[in-house]
């Protein structure tokens, strides 16, 4: 299982409830900051308008009420209703106006010089001060008591207030004026000040000067209410003139250079107070000029990385002042509740979340926790632990999940034991039924035993007396004097042994495949000898029935492979044997090829066994391979088995391949089946005998034999097959006998059985193997037990080559030749009629030809091309008279040769020498 792709439950739950409460806390943040930044905005907007126009109407009190004084008393100077000419009343006038504080000083000049000021001192004490043409040049200072009357004389100075600067000014301006600032010295009596002073001209009705009368107008004032007015914590104001020059500032209490009387004026610009300077060069800058500014402003600039708010607003009072009053606010002031505000919301979101994460953790710790124990245990279910139980839950759904969860497991629990008890059940049933099945099967396998021993036993026991028959049919086919009669009869008993031979070994391979042990043992062998000996055999065959005997072996066939020869010779003779055996005319043909197929160390090869026979019907074609089944005419089968088919087709088949028919009713029928065989180097040519020709010696001096058989018919067939050919025998009934003779004589070669009493063949080979003197003597076993183990226990024995009982004649002269390289002699007759086939013409005189007339006929048979009918005659004419046998055989085979010419040379020498 692959965790690592997986997320935890855990995780899924808490993730996204924090991802929310932060999202949520973090916008709402944000938005109060922006919100709280956009209320600052208009708050300091309003502030500033508010303050600036609060500065704005007192400045312009300030600034009208001198104004207004001068007004009044310049009005009544006019009107006449104060008499300027009077100046001790005038004295009393002006004391009673600053008696009463509506001015600190008043002081009038005439255009002829007179002055009449009253002044309050820093002790609160009046002063009147006076100059008329009696005191002129002289102005006077008197102290004034509480009524206003002089009490003494303290000053006389030389004065002319037509000399004065707010006079010259005021009488430029020709209307009321602000005289230039100025400042008054501190003295005993007063404070050190800088004023200016609000002029009014006084005319005549027509026009002409009177004088001008002025108060005092303290600049400090301005200042100090500037100063009681707060904005914010570090906002403040300053009222300047439009060229830069400062009159008042809420921080700098003399925003001036006073040198005595003058008064230096410093530019905002200039301000040792860096936001002063600062914001004045920003007004420089923003307006260029300030004389430009008509109306009020609202501004913002950077200052040491902090915003600063202005407001600029004009105060003109047409008397000619013209001054700004600019407010400067730092945001930071505003700001900084607001900041505070979103610090204090940033830790709060903090702390939100970490509470969040907190409850997230717990809950999903107790939501998981439950699942988290339900998943355990069904995983340890899985793992096969059943015995589970989880616990309840606070949960609702979870609970409801747990309970079904334990009620599943209890049920799964019961299910599996259950399951388990009844596999236990069905265990047993199997156990019992496979003891039952072992039981049935060894019954059957002791049945199948049974069999297998009683067909071997049957086999074997009717072999022995088979071996004798046959045996002794061989022996008297040998006779020379015996009439064609008794030929025919000792033929016949030949072909009913052989018969019930056949029947016997079909019936014992039929129980081998049965018992699926037939197999084919394949081994290295020359090809050219297997098919010979095929051939040979089938040919006589085919010849005795009077039918052709066509066969076209392959020019380019291998010489060694690999196959086992007694099956394949099995199959074939037995294909070959049915084509012949339903065949009653034409012919049989037999074709073994190489195919296309190729393999690297093997060939593919096709046997085809063709005849012009009775065919088989289409329905019956499946039959055939079967065993028993016999299909056809009632006659022919009294001559098969109806095995050989089906023993034929399992070895095919055993050989990878299987055996195909094509057949068709009284026009004839095909066999065939190809094979792989693998080629082989080391094949040993199995030394052939001419079947054809009966032997009756060999050359050399007579070969000593020991015949080993405890049955004496077995024992007097092998005498009787042998002696007449030269070989000296001896015989032994048992083992035991034998190897006493052997040590007693010498012999060239043994032949023994296998069961036999005292000594069997077995025992007698081992201890014959293991005695010096006589262990290299040659043993070919002769058994009726034929089965393969039996052979083979006889090879592994120590034998040196086996025979099957019953003994066929040309097997063990074969046997006797390879172990003896004996070297035949053939009957008389037969090396003749050999010397006609090899062309030896000089000898044909020596036949005994039927009569001429007979001649006659074959010749004409010869000369119409009829050659399978001039055979069949010819053989006819030697089956009815034995004499002419020699010639009418030679007539024959020619004629198979299709040796045209030669038939005609020698039917015409014969005709010829009968005519002579
Ligand atoms: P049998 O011993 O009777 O020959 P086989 O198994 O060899 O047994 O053959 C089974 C049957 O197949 C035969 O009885 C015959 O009816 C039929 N059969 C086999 N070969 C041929 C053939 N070449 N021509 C016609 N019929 C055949």
């Amino acid at each position: 299982m692959n965790r690592s792709k997986k997320i935890s439950l855990r995780l899924l739950l808490v993730l996204p409830f924090i991802l929310q409460v932060f999202a949520a806390v973090t916008l709402t943040g944000w938005l109060s900051l922006r919100n709280g930044q956009k209320a600052v905005n208009e708050v300091a907007g309003q502030l500033r308008t508010e303050v600036s126009d609060r500065i704005k109407q007192r400045v312009f009190t300030y600034l009208n009420d001198p104004h207004l004084v001068n007004a009044v008393i310049a009005e009544a100077m006019e009107e006449g209703l104060v008499d300027i000419k009077d100046l001790p009343a005038l004295e009393r006038y002006f004391w009673r106006l600053v008696d009463k504080r509506i001015v600190n000083y008043l002081q009038f000049g005439s255009a002829e010089g007179n002055v009449v000021a009253v002044e309050r001192w820093k002790d609160n004490k009046l002063v009147a001060r006076y100059r008329d043409p009696s005191t002129a040049p002289i102005r006077e200072v008197y102290s004034l008591d509480s009524k206003g009357n002089r009490i003494k004389l303290i000053k006389s100075k030389k004065y002319d207030p037509r000399t004065r600067p707010w006079y010259i000014s005021t009488v430029k301006a020709n209307g009321p004026f602000w005289s230039p600032f100025y400042s008054r010295a501190a003295t005993k009596t007063k404070d050190p000040v800088v004023a200016t002073s609000p002029t009014h001209p006084i005319y005549d009705k027509s026009g002409k000067l009177l004088g001008i009368v002025h108060n005092l107008f303290e600049v400090g004032q301005i200042r100090d209410f500037l100063a009681s007015i707060k904005i914010g914590r570090r906002g403040q104001t300053i009222i300047i003139e439009r060229n830069g020059n400062m009159v008042a500032s809420s921080k700098i209490k003399q925003p001036y250079i006073v040198k005595g009387k003058k008064v230096g004026r410093i530019n905002a610009v200039d301000s040792k107070d860096p936001i002063i300077s600062a914001t004045a060069k920003y007004l420089f800058q923003y307006f260029g000029n300030l004389k430009n500014i008509q109306k009020s402003h609202q501004l913002e600039f950077d200052f040491q990385g902090e915003r600063q708010f202005i407001e600029i607003l004009p105060i003109n009072d047409g008397r000619g002042i013209d001054w700004l009053s600019v407010v400067v606010v730092p945001e930071s002031d505003f700001m900084e509740q607001i900041n505070a505000n979103t610090r204090t919301t940033i830790l709060l979101c903090f702390a939100a979340l970490a509470v969040a994460s907190i409850l997230g953790i717990f809950t999903s710790r107790w939501i998981t926790k439950p699942i988290l124990i339900l998943s355990q245990a069904s995983e340890a279910i899985a793992a096969g632990k059943l015995d589970q139980n989880v616990g309840k839950s606070q949960v609702n759904e979870i609970d409801i999940l747990a309970q079904s969860f334990n009620r599943m497991a209890s049920q799964l629990k019961s299910a599996f034991s259950e399951l388990h008890h009844s596999k236990e059940v069905l265990e047993q049933r199997v156990e019992k039924r496979t003891q039952e099945l072992k039981i049935a099967k060894e019954s059957a396998d002791a049945a199948n035993q049974a069999k297998s021993e009683f067909l071997a036993n049957m086999s074997h026991e009717l072999r022995t007396p088979l071996n004798g028959i046959l045996g002794y049919a061989q022996i008297l086919s040998r006779v020379k004097t015996f009439s064609e009669k008794e030929r025919h009869g000792v033929g016949i008993i030949q072909q009913c042994g052989t018969h019930l031979l056949t029947l016997i070994n079909d019936i014992l391979d039929l129980s081998k495949i049965e018992a699926r042990k037939l197999e084919v043992i394949p081994k290295a062998l020359y090809f050219p000898s297997l098919l010979q000996g095929v051939v040979e055999i089938c040919r006589i065959r085919a010849e005795q029935k009077g039918i052709d005997f066509i066969y076209q072996p392959d020019p380019n066939l291998p010489e060694g492979i690999y196959t086992d020869e007694k099956r394949l010779r099995q199959v074939l003779i037995n294909l070959l044997s049915n084509a012949i055996k339903f065949t009653h005319q034409g012919s049989v043909s037999f074709k073994v090829e190489i195919t296309q197929k190729l393999e690297t160390n093997s060939q593919y090869i096709n046997f085809q066994v063709e005849d012009t026979g009775v065919g088989i019907s289409s329905s019956e074609l499946e039959q055939i391979f079967r065993p028993f089944e016999q299909v056809g005419e009632r006659c022919s089968r009294s001559e098969g088995t109806g095995l050989g088919l089906a023993i034929s087709q399992r070895i095919v088949e055993l050989m990878g391949s299987k055996i195909q028919v094509t057949s068709q009713v009284g026009v004839g029928s095909s066999f065939n089946f190809e094979i792989g065989l693998k080629l082989a180097e080391n094949w040993t040519q199995q030394l052939s005998i001419n079947r054809s020709q009966k032997i009756i010696g060999y050359n050399g001096s007579p070969r000593h034999l020991l015949i080993v058989d405890d049955r004496w018919e077995n024992r007097s067939v092998l005498m009787e097959l042998l002696k007449p050919l030269g070989f000296e025998i001896s015989e032994a009934e048992n083992g035991r006998e034998a190897l006493v003779k052997a040590k007693q004589q010498q012999f060239d070669l043994i032949i023994t059985d296998i069961m036999m009493p005292v000594m069997d063949g077995f025992e007698m080979l081992k201890q014959l193997r293991n005695d010096e003197d006589i262990k290299h003597l040659t043993v070919i076993v002769s058994s009726a037990s034929v089965s393969e183990s039996d052979q083979n226990k006889s090879l592994d024995a120590g034998g040196d080559d086996f025979i099957p009982k019953p003994v066929n004649a040309e097997d063990l002269f074969s046997l006797l030749s390879k172990h003896l390289q004996l070297n035949w002699i053939y009957e008389e007759n037969e090396v003749e009629f050999n010397s006609i086939i090899s062309e030896d013409e000089d000898d044909d005189a020596l036949l005994t030809a039927p009569p001429s007339e007979d001649l006659q006929i074959l010749l004409d048979l010869v000369q119409n091309g009829l050659l399978l009918k001039l055979s069949k005659t010819a053989e006819q004419m030697g089956k009815n008279s034995d004499r002419y046998l020699p010639f009418t055989k030679k007539i024959a085979e020619l004629a198979k040769q299709f040796q045209v010419e030669k038939l005609e040379i020698l039917l015409q020498k014969y005709i010829n020498l009968e005519k002579s």
